[in-house]
């Protein structure tokens, strides 16, 4: 697989483009606007700049993989020549069925169809394209340069070669693939999203402060960063989504999102994107600060 289209050219979308063309592969960044994609050019550069810096390649390739990417705004025109195209639009259903019957509809019969999706069905994805067992869940972590999983997701008519493929096309991205079955949350959500939700839960009953919480997981479990300021990465809209999806999928009330979490996302206070959430965030600064209304 060569040429590869990225559909969305946000957080993830710009991230997944960084990776394939810095691998050599020849990239199509499509999104909706002119202005998204030359935000996106704009962050790939600097996020390579940071590789530069590193030592981990050189300006000259950070030069020629920057060459490798084209961008669209025209679906039809950026994926026609897909081998593989990875959608990483917004995390919204109809966006996503919309864009699965395009990509079907325009890219060559042969090509594989991948999703971004963090809790969307790709069986569902799948059953609106007429090549179901090539379609298939392609699921980046962020940042995407930087860490090592992709999980791997088989929807319900995915062919084993085409899971083959996509498991040794990650590999050969410098990525660590797993491959997993498509229930609600596929692994990675199933786990941590409930993990999250307790912990919030936790906050919500007075049990703990913020910071405490996070304290006793990062110290006590080693992770790298407490459930709370994870949740504000994240992005709390995208947490209550996900807990949603477990919700509906399974239909069992372990997975109810806490009431504080859905207050918190109606309010507009979404974590890092918006300035708050569990902690307060200024641009510019690292510090990690409670948000004064967690304050006693
Ligand atoms: P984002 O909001 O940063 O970017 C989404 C991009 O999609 C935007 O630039 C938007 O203009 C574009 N878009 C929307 N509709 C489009 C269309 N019809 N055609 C082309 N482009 C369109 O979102 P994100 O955080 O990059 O998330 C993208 C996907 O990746 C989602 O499915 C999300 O669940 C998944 N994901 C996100 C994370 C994360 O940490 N942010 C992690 C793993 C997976």
């Amino acid at each position: 697989m060569k040429n590869i289209s990225v559909i969305g050219s946000g957080t993830m979308g710009n991230g997944i483009a960084h990776v394939f063309a810095q691998h050599g592969h020849p990239v199509s960044l499509i999104d909706i606007s002119q202005d998204a994609l030359d935000r996106a050019l704009t962050t790939i550069s600097k996020n390579m700049d940071r590789q530069v810096g590193k030592g981990i390649i050189t300006e000259d390739e950070k030069n020629q993989s920057l060459g490798r990417i084209s961008t669209f705004t025209s679906l039809e025109d950026g994926v026609k020549s897909a081998d593989l195209v990875v959608e990483a639009a917004t995390e919204n259903m109809n966006i996503k069925l919309d864009l699965f019957r395009k990509m079907d509809e325009f890219s060559p019969t042969s090509a594989i169809l991948a999703t971004n999706t963090s809790s969307i069905s790709i069986t569902k994805i799948a059953a609106v394209t007429k090549r179901p067992s090539q379609v298939i869940g392609m699921h980046f972590m962020n940042p995407v340069p930087v860490m090592k999983l992709v999980e791997v997701i088989r929807g319900y008519s995915t062919s084993d070669e085409v899971t083959v493929e996509i498991m040794t096309l990650s590999q050969n991205l410098g990525k660590e693939p797993v491959e997993v079955n498509d229930y609600p949350g596929f692994v990675a959500n199933r786990i941590l999203m409930p993990m999250i939700n307790e912990a919030i839960y936790t906050l919500f009953e007075g049990v703990a402060g913020v910071s405490e919480i996070d304290t006793v997981m990062k110290l006590g479990m080693a992770h790298p960063m407490g459930p709370l300021q994870l949740a504000d990465f994240i992005g709390l809209d995208v947490c209550l989504s996900i807990l949603k999806v477990l919700h509906d999928g399974f239909g069992n009330p372990k997975y109810a999102p806490c009431p504080l979490l859905v207050n918190m996302v109606e309010a507009g206070f979404k974590g890092v994107k918006t300035g708050e959430g569990f902690y307060q965030y200024t641009k510019g600064s690292k510090d990690i600060v409670v948000a004064p209304r967690f304050i006693k």
